[in-house]
């Protein structure tokens, strides 16, 4: 008899974007004629980069070659990628790394959802407060969180709060943790942590032995000087704390697939005798083991992106987006409703009116304005009376949008 891994029975259905998808469908049975528009799901729109389709192209005709055909790659990604990662996203910041702390992969939601793996079930884990769900979900899996209580938090998770009381920068934890997930632009508050905050967190990480795991899976989209774009720019981070990046938001990279993730040779976890042992080294022996890597046309893409024309077809990218952030950002301030985020971010972070909760306001946006988003209980308990807006919209949805939140919207 094949027993279930019983942790999976635990987790709720995935309820967020399943209601939305409900409620939407039901609005259009009995609205045919409305048109949504959708700000709802962190999805790119715009197409590849030239410079990106032209280095994949160029890798096709490679394959149908048997002189340059290519099967099975390193699993941890080709060197003239990391090569290029190394000189092009870090060197410049003065960041010094091997190549083989990086390891190329399929998406920033495999790398932080399995990098848990390598960790020991009794480490206590700590996130921000609302959270990107796959940090939480991933631990359930594994069996690390307790059981899930009525005010929507796991008994052996610890919850830092991050909202509009404390300006979205999360207190270090009282409680005594392991492991702390950081995401930084945040999804989905939108907002970021100075140079000298994240200080605080590294100095922290290494006077308590604890690890960070640093999602910076909207870096691109930094526009200002103070906010760091690498953990590692922090001096001593290299020893605390693990990197998550991906092409997904600043390349489009969504539906082709193609990440990767730092892993520093003096970042130390430790067994239960005391002894110390390499993170890099159980990392590369669980990705050699259960991944593959990633296609070779998808890295010679990827590469493309650090060409000097993909350099500047990505910024002209994010600056589309963070256009669409300006707009809504602005539009919405005008209505008089409360926003975070949208200045380093895609992501608009609302306050709801008073007395309307998440699911209460995503109703009424529905109905009124036409316009799908999240609501921001879906994301962890502190996202109550919170609500998502995303800036990957086309600029003629973006721009209708926040016409109708000025004309249409009751507040
Ligand atoms: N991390 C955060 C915070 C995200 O919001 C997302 C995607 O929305 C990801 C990671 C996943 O990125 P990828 O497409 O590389 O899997």
């Amino acid at each position: 008899m094949a027993r279930v891994n019983e942790n999976y029975l635990k987790l709720p259905g995935s309820y967020l974007f399943a209601e939305i998808a409900r409620r939407v469908n039901n609005f259009k049975q009995n609205n045919p004629e409305a048109n949504v528009i959708r700000l709802g799901i962190g999805d790119v729109t715009r197409p590849l980069p030239q410079a990106v389709i032209q280095g994949m192209h160029k890798a096709v005709e490679e394959m149908a070659d048997a002189a340059t055909f290519r099967g099975y790659g390193p699993e941890q990604g080709y060197s003239f990628l990391i090569k290029k990662i190394i000189e092009v996203d870090y060197a410049p910041k003065g960041i010094r790394l091997d190549e083989d702390e990086i390891f190329v992969s399929d998406g920033s939601k495999s790398d932080t959802g399995n990098i848990q793996e390598i960790f020991g079930l009794d480490n206590v884990i700590a996130v921000t407060d609302p959270v990107y769900p796959v940090y939480v979900d991933s631990n359930v899996m594994a069996g690390r969180t307790g059981e899930l209580g009525g005010d929507g938090k796991w008994s052996k998770i610890v919850y830092i709060p991050c909202t509009a009381e404390n300006g979205f920068i999360p207190e270090l934890p009282k409680e005594k943790v392991d492991l702390i997930y950081l995401c930084f632009p945040n999804n989905p508050t939108g907002t970021t942590i100075s140079k000298d905050e994240l200080k605080k967190w590294v100095d922290y990480a290494k006077k308590n032995n604890v690890i960070i795991l640093y999602d910076a899976a909207y870096e691109a989209y930094i526009q200002e000087k103070d906010v760091p774009h690498s953990i590692y720019e922090v001096e001593g981070a290299k020893e605390v704390a693990i990197e998550f990046r991906s092409f997904s938001k600043n390349a489009g990279f969504t539906g082709t697939r193609c990440a990767f993730t730092v892993v520093p040779k003096e970042v130390l976890g430790y067994t239960a005798s005391g002894e110390q042992v390499q993170l890099n080294k159980l990392w590369n022996r669980r990705q050699t083991t259960k991944f593959n890597g990633v296609p070779y046309i998808i890295q010679k893409g990827a590469e493309a992106v650090y060409s000097d024309e993909g350099q500047m077809q990505i910024k002209a990218l994010v600056d589309y987006y963070m256009s669409n952030a300006k707009i809504i950002r602005e539009g919405l301030i005008s209505t008089g409703l409360q926003v975070f985020g949208g200045v380093n971010a895609p992501y608009i972070w609302l306050k709801t009116p008073a007395g309307i909760d998440s699911w209460a306001f995503f109703d009424k946006l529905l109905n009124e304005a036409n316009i799908v988003g999240t609501p921001g209980v879906g994301f962890g308990p502190s996202g109550q009376g919170y609500f998502r807006l995303t800036a990957f919209g086309s600029r003629e949805n973006t721009e209708e949008a926040v016409e109708r939140f000025k004309t249409r919207l009751a507040l």
